[in-house]
């Protein structure tokens, strides 16, 4: 990578030497180019639903280790898949019966999984912190991938959320993008809002009621709306998001019919965004909630197709991580 790439990008520590990414932590500060890449490299990994998976043995010799300390049925799945299908030896470990319950610290048993040579972990944790703390810890060879730290983070989400949006509807400069929901607990929006600000997306909307709505000065330049029908009017993408009830007191938690009435995704209130709008939700969906199911399993509905390309985002993440690795070993 040159100096002019890495210009004015971020000073984190999921960068090599070289500038460029040895973890993936998070998507703040990545370039727009950066994000192509991973993009297009994720673009050629996909296959849809019955035509065979596609393979290489991008990681082959590689160790890669899945520690979820929160539930977790797409990320951990797919990181599984996509690690498999690069040629990888992949180990998951159950975390409820892991030594953490036992009171060994993290990094022991990132220590005992880095001295079996697993040279990728792939981590999701309730607390921010554990992905940048692990990363200052590990040996020079082994890589961190965040996926999902508390309310902050889930960079392949957003990759995700960036491509299927791609594939719907082509240059991110002529749209309008509506987020909506439990934003302030949300990790993928916020990972979507860095992708998506990167990328030069025309217009970002965010909509939910007031105390879920996030800070002031998160989100700079997004529109806010607390009337979902305002919202709605011209939106080219309508991305709805679960109430993150395990990361909220029980007083703050929503009744979930009042809720559905004055925030749901309903075919009534989908008719308000343009007629060719699609339809985002991450998962997992609570139906009759954030979204009904007429809507989710609609025509509009591209929800399939994001977990489809969670398999091939992730292939490309782990391919470009690995090689970025590789390449820092040969010239250290
Ligand atoms: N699966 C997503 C996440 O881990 C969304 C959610 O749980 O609501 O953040």
């Amino acid at each position: 990578m040159s100096n002019r790439q890495t210009e004015g990008l971020e000073q984190t520590s999921q960068r090599g030497p070289d500038g460029s990414l040895r973890h993936l932590i998070t998507l703040e500060g990545l370039s727009r180019e950066e994000l192509t890449d991973l993009l297009d490299l994720s673009q050629f990994y996909v296959r849809q639903p019955g035509e065979l998976p596609a393979r290489d043995q991008s990681l082959a010799g590689h160790t890669v280790a899945n520690l979820f300390f929160e539930p977790s049925t797409r990320t951990r799945v797919s990181f599984e898949l996509a690690a498999r299908r690069l040629g990888a030896d992949v180990v998951n470990l159950d975390m409820h019966s892991s030594s953490r319950v036992k009171g060994e610290t993290v990094l022991d048993t990132i220590y005992t999984l880095q001295a079996m040579h697993a040279d990728v972990l792939v981590m999701r944790d309730a607390e921010p912190g554990l992905p940048t703390f692990v990363a200052g810890h590990v040996q020079p060879h082994v890589s961190i991938l965040n996926a999902g730290e508390a309310h902050l983070s889930h960079p392949t989400q957003g990759l995700l959320d960036a491509l299927t949006i791609r594939q719907h509807k082509g240059e991110f400069g002529n749209l309008s993008v509506l987020l909506v929901g439990d934003l302030a607990h949300s990790r993928v929006a916020r990972s979507a809002w860095h992708a998506l600000s990167a990328l030069g997306t025309g217009e970002v909307r965010i909509a939910g009621p007031e105390h879920l709505l996030p800070a002031a000065n998160e989100f700079p330049g997004a529109v806010r709306f607390t009337d979902l029908n305002k919202a709605m009017k011209g939106a080219d993408v309508i991305m709805g998001l679960r109430i993150q009830t395990e990361r909220m007191s029980a007083a703050h938690i929503p009744d979930n019919a009042a809720y559905c009435r004055e925030f749901g995704i309903t075919a009534e209130r989908l008719k308000l965004a343009k007629p060719d709008a699609i339809v985002m939700h991450p998962g997992p969906m609570n139906r009759g909630v954030e979204i009904t199911g007429d809507v989710a399993d609609g025509p509009q509905s591209v929800i399939q197709a994001q977990v489809t390309n969670g398999v091939a985002v992730r292939m490309a993440v782990l391919a470009t991580i690995v090689r970025n690795a590789q390449a820092q070993r040969k010239y250290s």
